[in-house]
């Protein structure tokens, strides 16, 4: 992508609505722009980043056996009434009529009409288990949006839904949604932490968040420091193994770790102070177990080996792919920006002509700009006629993890400049070398 023909509103000056760093950076660098109270527009550079968090999160709910579907933003309430959470959600519902004045809602979450297909179609023990899962737009009027799209009212997320014949399976269901967001949450360079979590007025010891140690989080948390150090189940995980994912199940929920609901201070203070970590935390996933609630209420039973109909055992588990990128924020910037991880940079690489309109400069760019997209890498070509420092310090703000910068000296000379941007670390090097450097051939 050329520079000159995209599209990055970038902000020379520090947004004063912004009151943590992650969502000031997202708006300078030209990420997102706030169209009301906890709304925002994705911009081409957001979207980017938006679109390769998801990504992540599809590979990872696949391999877990979830499978992808799309339900609608907007929901009947009878659905709701059949669970009889319409009454109970309070007033971070969006309530909406329609033009025959049927009560409709933006919804917050989807149990209710995920038990709806189900309970139309799967009628037998034999087509279990079953997770369904979309990436779909929600709407919660939060009684506080703020810290941009950390705490949004409309917001992005990733909701699984799983159905089983009994808790057993449920459980097993429950684990491989475990695993799944473990290594979710790592291939985006984050270390997330599953902690003990409330199951409110359901009950049952089956919930926990996913929650990244961050000074902005909002919750306070507390955990063993093993965690930090904890490996991370790899890509050769058998998913249909379930003695294998307890195992790793039972790995990541020894240590001490719980949130502010759960914290046991008894346990706590078992652990050794030299162990102890004491942080804030924001949650990016939610799993929940939570049986029968709405197939009973719902009526979305199964016909069981036993030839008796079961009402199945559920679970929904969520990820929050636009909060997740003021995590990653949150947790990887320096003061001139953005620090992106590989994995979910807008580009890999931005290219920068220090000097438009030198031939030198010109015919050296050109070729590294086709030879690094014939190898399939994302270049972002700044090919404006800013001059050299503003275009070093927009590279920094918007964090692609290399910056090969072509200047008039070096390409005479046939050498270009390559920085890592996390390290900083800088070389010069000959272009055939910094391309294969970089992973393309010249
Ligand atoms: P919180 O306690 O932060 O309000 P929640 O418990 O209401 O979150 P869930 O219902 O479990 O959240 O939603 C699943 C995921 O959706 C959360 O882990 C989070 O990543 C994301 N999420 C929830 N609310 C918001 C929001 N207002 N803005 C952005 N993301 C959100
Ligand atoms: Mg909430």
């Amino acid at each position: 992508m050329r520079l000159s023909r995209y599209f990055l509103p970038i902000l020379k000056e520090n947004p004063r609505e912004a009151e943590i760093v992650s969502h000031r950076l997202m708006l300078r660098a030209g990420m997102i722009r706030q169209q009301g109270q906890g709304s925002f527009s994705w911009l081409p550079l957001g979207k980017r980043v938006l679109d390769k968090i998801c990504r992540i999160v599809r590979e990872e709910q696949d391999r877990a056996g979830a499978l992808e579907i799309l339900m609608p933003t907007i929901q009947s309430a009878e659905l709701w009434r059949e669970s009889g959470r319409y009454d109970d959600y309070g007033k971070e519902m969006l309530r909406i009529k329609d033009r025959n004045e049927r009560d409709m809602l933006f919804g917050p979450t989807n149990e209710e009409m995920v038990t709806e297909i189900f309970r139309s179609y799967v009628k037998s023990y034999k087509d279990l288990p079953l997770n369904l899962y979309h990436i779909q737009w929600k709407f919660r009027d939060e009684m506080r949006p703020r810290f941009g799209v950390m705490r949004s009212r409309e917001f992005l997320m990733k909701d699984a839904y799983s159905f089983d014949l009994d808790y057993e399976g449920a459980k097993a269901a429950y684990n491989r949604m475990f695993v799944s967001y473990l290594r979710t949450f790592t291939r985006m360079g984050l270390q997330a932490i599953p902690m003990r979590a409330d199951t409110g007025p359901i009950g049952g010891d089956l919930s926990h968040e996913f929650i990244i140690l961050a000074e902005t989080g909002e919750s306070q948390v507390f955990c063993h420091r093993d965690y930090l150090a904890l490996p991370v189940p790899g890509a050769a995980t058998d998913f249909a193994n379930d003695g294998e994912i307890d195992g790793i199940v039972k790995q990541w929920t020894t240590p001490y770790a719980a949130t502010e609901e759960m914290h046991d201070e008894a346990a706590w203070a078992a652990v050794p102070e030299a162990d102890k970590v004491s942080a804030r935390g924001i949650e990016v996933g939610h799993i929940f177990h939570f049986g029968e609630k709405y197939s009973k209420p719902m009526g979305a039973k199964v016909m069981g080996p036993d030839g008796k109909e079961h009402f199945v055992s559920m679970g929904s588990y969520g990820i929050g792919p636009s909060r997740l990128i003021a995590a990653i924020i949150e947790a990887s910037h320096d003061e001139n920006g953005i620090i992106w991880p590989e994995a979910v940079a807008p580009f890999d690489i931005g290219l920068i002509n220090m000097k438009v309109g030198d031939a030198d400069c010109d015919r050296i760019c050109d070729e590294l700009y086709k030879a690094f997209e014939a190898a399939g890498k994302d270049v972002l070509y700044d090919d404006t006629d800013q001059r050299a420092g503003g275009k070093f310090a927009t590279a920094d703000l918007i964090g692609l993890p290399w910056q090969v910068i072509v200047g008039p000296r070096g390409a005479a000379a046939g050498e270009v400049e390559i920085k890592n941007r996390k390290s900083g670390e800088r070389l010069t090097l000959p272009v055939a070398e910094a391309l294969a450097k970089l992973g393309a051939n010249a």
